[in-house]
Parts: C-alpha cells; structure tokens; sequence
C-alpha cells in the first residue's frame, strides 16, 4: 500500500523502523526492568518529529498531517508497542487539547516542548465513576479563588500522570451544568500542591503507567485555564476525533505485529515433521488475519486522509478505530493459537500484544461506544458528523499547516 501514500511517507516509516532498531528495542527491557521512563528515547523520538505531525511548523512541529501521524504509530506500535504509551501525551490529546482551545501565549509556552518530547504531557478526563460517561458522571470540581483554581476529586488511569510536567485535567465549575459544567485546565503537577499519582498496577508497561490522581485543593493558577469555563469537553471531544485515528493506527500496529510473528513461527515450528504452515487450518487463520489487516488498514489511512482534507471524520473514525480494535483482538488471539503453548509465554511478545489489543478496544471509547455511534447514526437518531465545522476551534492537521 505504501506506493499509493504521498511519497514522503514510506520514508517516515523507514526512519521510523531504524530508530526503533537502533535505539528502542535494545534499551526497552531494560527500563521496564527498572520501571523506568525512557526520557531519553521520548526526546530522542521528539528531536525526530514523530510527534508533532499534526502540528504545524510555528509551533515545532513538521505539519506533515494525519497520514504521517498514522504510519508512525502503526510503525512504533508494530515494532514494539510498550514505545507507544506515551504517544497519546507527547503527540495527540495532551498537545490537541492545548492547540485547539488554547491562546498564543499557553500554545506557545507548552505545545513546543511537549511535542519535542522535552516536557511529559498527560491527559486526565477519566474517573472512578466515570469512563464512557465521562462529562455526566464526572465529580470532580475546580473552584475559583482569586487568581487560581482549587481543584478537589480524583481521576482514574491518568497516562504518565506520576511522570508527567504538564498535563490537561477537566473538572467541573459548574456541577449542575452536565457537560456544559466542564473546565480544561493546564496543569503543572511538580510546580503546585494537592496532586498525588498513584500507579496502577496492569498487565501492561512497567515504564509507562498509568496512574489514580488524589486532587486536594490542586492549585491551578487562571491563567492556565484552557478556554472560557465550561468549554473543556468541546475541547477534549474535538481533541479524541484526532485520538481515535490514532488509536486506530496503535492497534493496527499490533495486528501487524502479532501477524508477523505469527507467519515466521508458522515456518520454522514443525510438528509431524511439516512446518506448521504446511496445515490448512494454519494457513486459514493466516488468511483471515491478513484480510482483517488490509481492511483495518484501508480504514485507518482512509479515516487520516478525510482527516488531513478537512472532511468530517467523527463517523470514518469511529468505524476505523472499532475495525482495528476488532483486528487486533482477533490477530493477537489468532497468532497466540498459532503459537501453541509459547504464546502464553512471556518469552514470546505475543502475549503482550493481547493485553495492549484489550486496551485499544476499551480506550478513547469502548467498542460498543463506538457501535452506538456508529448505529445511531445509521438510524437517523443522531448523526455522528453534526457538529463538523461548528466546533469554533482551530483544525488540525494540513490545514493547520498551512497557517
Ligand atoms: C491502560 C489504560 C490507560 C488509560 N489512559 C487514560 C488516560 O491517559 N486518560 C484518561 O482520561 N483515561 C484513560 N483511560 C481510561 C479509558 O479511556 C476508559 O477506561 C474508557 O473510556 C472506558 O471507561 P471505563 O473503563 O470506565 O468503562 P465503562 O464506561 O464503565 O464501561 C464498561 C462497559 O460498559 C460498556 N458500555 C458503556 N456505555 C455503554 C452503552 N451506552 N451501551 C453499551 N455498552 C456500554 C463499555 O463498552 C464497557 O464494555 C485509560 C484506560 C486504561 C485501561
């Protein structure tokens, strides 16, 4: 598929593969042994502009578009994709959110740094109570005091919240006002009391975790408001459009992972004398794996390329992102068959890869989330590209490049 993509994006792909080769795949044990963020290679990634393609270059990025951003991660996420943790933070909600709702000033002190891996970013919407509903069952509120904010509740699976330096935390100003109560603000854990980051411990990275936030009286000074109150979840929304492509790529990425290992264990595991792959039952699954991928991929790059047009996406990437969940459950469990009793060996990545396939079709909105998106738009109740071109924020993407 790569000759039909613009031409300067099979070469992102291949400087991706030599910085994942060269640099992460080595060094990543290692952190994870040590529980250890890799900073380094997060800055090393940064330096490298595999951050910022859906900013434009007046504010460090390389405005390359969705489609970039897309085979980045799908690349990162097919080599190893523990690298791809902090992806959410360093290149798409945490920055978005500030690019989208935030003014010259907040744009031009955070989004540079963050998308050059300098300063970790972090983005915390979810609570306890509060997942797929995230606005109406969201509890935690933000009260104004002089010229701060005093912020009180918890959030829940916050990314790099015990790590991060900035981060976008949504709270309500106005609890009785449902989603049109909720504030984005621009937080700076290391600077200002009341935030504590408790780790959560999953069957996922070591280095990159996620967190349980304690908030108590975290201050927030005003100016770090992102837009006016009671703009947070317009923002946040039109920050996860963007998300949802990219976890569409996250989780193409380890499709195509656990497929390729799955082909080359199919070759050199012999059993009754044949390599596995001589079976058709083996080569059944191998087919189904492969006709899932090229359809999630013709999705994903689909949904980037309405992306980088300028087109409604709200219902392309919901399709997109639920696709490749779906393939990704499906090719890791596949691949962990074809893999006999190895595939549940942590000797084996294949294992891994099931559990991160797990998240991809649970993150930025649930599978089902995305099927009543989806039929409900089909239905005529309520259609999923509405607000396209109302939303009052900037674009992303190469229209945002261009500026
Ligand atoms: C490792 C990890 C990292 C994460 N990182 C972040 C982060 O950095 N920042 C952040 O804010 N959040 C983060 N999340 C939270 C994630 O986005 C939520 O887990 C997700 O939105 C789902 O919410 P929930 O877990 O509360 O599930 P729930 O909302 O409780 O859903 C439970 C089940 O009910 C189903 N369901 C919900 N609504 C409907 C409906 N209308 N119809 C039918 N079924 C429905 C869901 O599909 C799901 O199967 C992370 C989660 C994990 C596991």
């Amino acid at each position: 598929m790569d000759e039909l993509l613009p031409e300067e994006i099979p070469a992102i792909r291949d400087s991706v593969r030599r910085f994942m080769e060269s640099e992460v795949i080595p060094a990543l044990d290692g952190y994870e042994e040590r529980r250890e963020l890799p900073r380094d290679l997060i800055m090393k990634a940064g330096a490298a502009g595999f951050y910022g393609s859906t900013f434009p270059e007046s504010v460090g990025g390389t405005g390359l578009g969705y489609m970039a951003a897309v085979v980045i991660l799908e690349e990162i996420s097919r080599l190893d994709i523990r690298f791809a943790g902090c992806s959410n933070q360093q290149g798409g909600n945490c920055p978005a959110c500030i690019y989208l709702g935030g003014t010259e000033e907040q744009i031009e002190k955070y989004v540079p740094d963050i998308i050059a891996g300098k300063s970790i970013g972090m983005m915390a919407l979810t609570e306890a109570g509060s997942g797929s509903d995230a606005a109406g069952a969201m509890k935690t509120v933000a009260k104004r005091d002089g010229d701060v904010y005093r912020i009180s509740g918890s959030k829940m699976w916050a990314t790099l919240g015990d790590e991060c330096d900035v981060g976008i935390l949504l709270a309500k100003t106005d609890p009785e006002a449902g989603a049109r109560g909720v504030t984005a603000f621009i937080v700076e854990p290391k600077k200002y009391p009341g935030f504590v980051a408790q780790p959560i411990p999953t069957q996922l990275s070591k280095a990159f975790r996620s967190s349980a936030l304690y908030l108590d009286d975290f201050v927030v000074p005003v100016e770090n408001r992102l837009g006016q109150e009671g703009e947070g979840f317009k923002i946040i929304m039109r920050a996860l459009q963007g998300g949802r492509a990219v976890i569409g790529a996250k989780a193409l990425g380890i499709a195509i992972g656990a497929y390729e290992d799955a082909v080359r264990y199919a070759n050199e595991r012999i059993v009754r004398g044949n390599p596995i792959g001589k079976f058709q039952l083996i080569q059944g699954q191998i087919a189904d794996m492969a006709v899932a991928i090229e359809a999630s991929r013709a999705l994903v790059y689909k949904t980037a390329q309405y992306m980088d047009a300028g087109l409604a996406t709200n219902r392309i990437a919901s399709i997109a992102k639920l696709h490749a969940s779906q393939t990704a459950k499906f090719c890791t469990d596949t691949a962990q068959q074809i893999f006999g009793g190895y595939g549940i060996s942590t000797e084996y990545r294949v294992s891994r890869y099931k559990n991160y396939a797990d998240l991809m079709f649970t993150g930025e909105g649930s599978a089902n989330v995305q099927k009543v998106l989806i039929a409900e738009d089909a239905l005529g109740y309520k259609l999923a590209d509405r607000h396209h071109g109302k939303t009052g924020l900037r674009e992303l993407g190469r229209s945002a490049a261009a500026e």
